[in-house]
Parts: structure tokens; C-alpha cells; sequence
């Protein structure tokens, strides 16, 4: 790994004057590979911290482009943004933060024929989507190819995140089983207040650092859980499914 230059020295300070960080632990997040499926909502902060934190290499999966009633919540995107594609938006302002980052555009969904291949290239991936089969699909394909990924979900005032290492903790399936009904709440019905996004894409930046560093204790078997309507904060004890179909035994 090259040594830290005068301005990283500068630039990661703060990263390094902390515990668990130092200037070994920040050579390591600049060759560090993460990928954040979703330039919305969790993912607009998500993006934004990883690339100040100095991730070496970011990859962006996003399908759509930018639209007015985004911008109440998904920070990364703005007005002369309108009908842009989104990984392309949040790529231009990645670069601009910070130039010792690589932003990897993929201007496409997440799919069963793509995802092994996208994901191969990461050591780390976000959960930035906003629907079962997606967060399924990113499941199956991490725990394949035993990859940690950082799941997190948000509706209106509430949010919540695990982190799901293969053959560590529960996975995704192991908890979520079901798909939801289809007159479930969803932030399209029900609404989602920008900054509770934001809590939780940062949560998942933290997580995300930690995995990489190994400092500290992710959310293995823990599920983080925040009402920021009546200020309420849990951590749900969960555990491996044996007949669980992606990461069971039976
Ligand atoms: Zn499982």
C-alpha cells in the first residue's frame, strides 16, 4: 500500500487520530473496495461519507434518474440534476468531494444476470435499495460469495440496519422470509423524512468502516432499530435460521 501523502496526512486527520484508525487503518480504506446498491435515499449519504472517509473505490448501481420529488430526501442529487441518471449525478459529486476516490458508474439494476459480476469487484456492499427482491438478490449473491453486506431499511419516522457477515450471523433470509404484502406501507405511501435517511446511511457508512478495520462491534446478530418520532433506539438479538434457504444447514 503507498504511504499516506502530505495531503492525507491533512485531509484524514481525524480518520486517523482514531482508535482503531491510525495511518495504516486509512492506507486500508484508500485500497478498500465498496459498492452501494441505491443512489437514493441511503445511499445519498452513504455515498457522500464513504467518499470523504476516503474509500479508495466506490461502485454505484442505480437504474433511474434523477426526479423533483427526490431531491426532499436523496441529499447527493440536486435541481440541474432533473432526469439525470442517478449513479451518474452521485458519481460527479463523489469526484468533487474527493479526487483520491474511483467512482465506478453502473447505470443499471441489480440483477440475477448481473450481480455476481458487479458485486465480484467489492470487498463490502450497501444496501441502498427499497424493495424485498432486491435486497434478496444482493443476499444470495453476498453469501455465494461470502461478502459482507450492510442491510438497511427506512419508513417514514423509523429505520433500521444489520450487518450481515456469511457464516457469522443471520443473513438477510434469515429474518425476512417473506415478501411483503403488497398493500404494505412503503415511503411512497406513507412518506419518509430525508433525515431519518440520512441516520440510517450513515449508520451503514460506520458499519461498513468497521467491517473494513475490523474495529469495534458491527451489527452481527444485532439489528439496530430507531423510532426518531418518539426518540426509541433497540438492538434486536437475531440468529441464524437452520432451515434458513440461502445460509442453512438443512
Ligand atoms: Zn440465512
Amino acid at each position: 500500500m503507498p504511504a499516506l501523502d502530505k495531503e492525507q496526512l491533512i485531509r484524514y486527520k481525524r480518520n486517523i487520530l482514531l482508535n482503531g484508525v491510525g495511518k495504516l487503518g486509512q492506507q486500508k480504506l484508500l485500497n478498500s473496495k465498496v459498492l452501494i446498491v441505491g443512489a437514493g435515499g441511503l445511499g445519498s449519504p452513504a455515498a457522500y461519507y464513504l467518499a470523504a472517509a476516503g474509500i479508495g473505490r466506490i461502485g454505484i448501481v442505480d437504474a433511474d434518474t434523477v426526479d423533483l420529488s427526490n431531491l426532499q430526501r436523496q441529499i447527493i442529487h440536486n435541481f440541474r440534476d432533473l432526469g439525470k441518471p442517478k449513479a451518474v449525478s452521485a458519481a460527479e459529486k463523489l469526484r468533487v468531494l474527493n479526487s483520491d476516490v474511483q467512482v465506478d458508474i453502473y447505470n443499471k439494476m441489480l440483477t440475477k444476470n448481473n450481480a455476481e459480476e458487479i458485486i465480484s469487484s467489492y470487498q463490502v456492499v450497501i444496501d441502498a435499495t427499497d424493495n424485498f427482491a432486491a435486497r434478496q438478490l444482493i443476499n444470495e449473491v453476498c453469501y455465494r460469495l461470502k461478502k459482507p453486506f450492510i442491510y438497511g431499511g427506512v419508513l417514514a419516522m423509523q429505520g433500521q440496519v444489520m450487518t450481515i457477515v456469511p457464516d457469522q450471523g443471520p443473513c438477510f433470509s434469515c429474518i425476512f422470509r417473506k415478501e411483503p404484502p403488497e398493500n404494505a406501507p412503503t415511503t411512497s405511501t406513507v412518506g419518509i423524512l430525508g433525515a431519518v435517511a440520512g441516520v440510517i446511511g450513515s449508520v451503514q457508512v460506520s458499519e461498513t468502516v468497521k467491517i473494513l478495520l475490523q474495529m469495534g462491534s458491527p451489527l452481527v446478530g444485532r439489528m439496530f432499530t430507531i423510532d426518531l418520532a418518539e426518540m426509541l433506539t433497540d438492538l434486536i438479538e437475531v440468529s441464524r435460521d437452520n432451515s434458513c434457504p440461502v445460509c442453512g444447514s438443512i
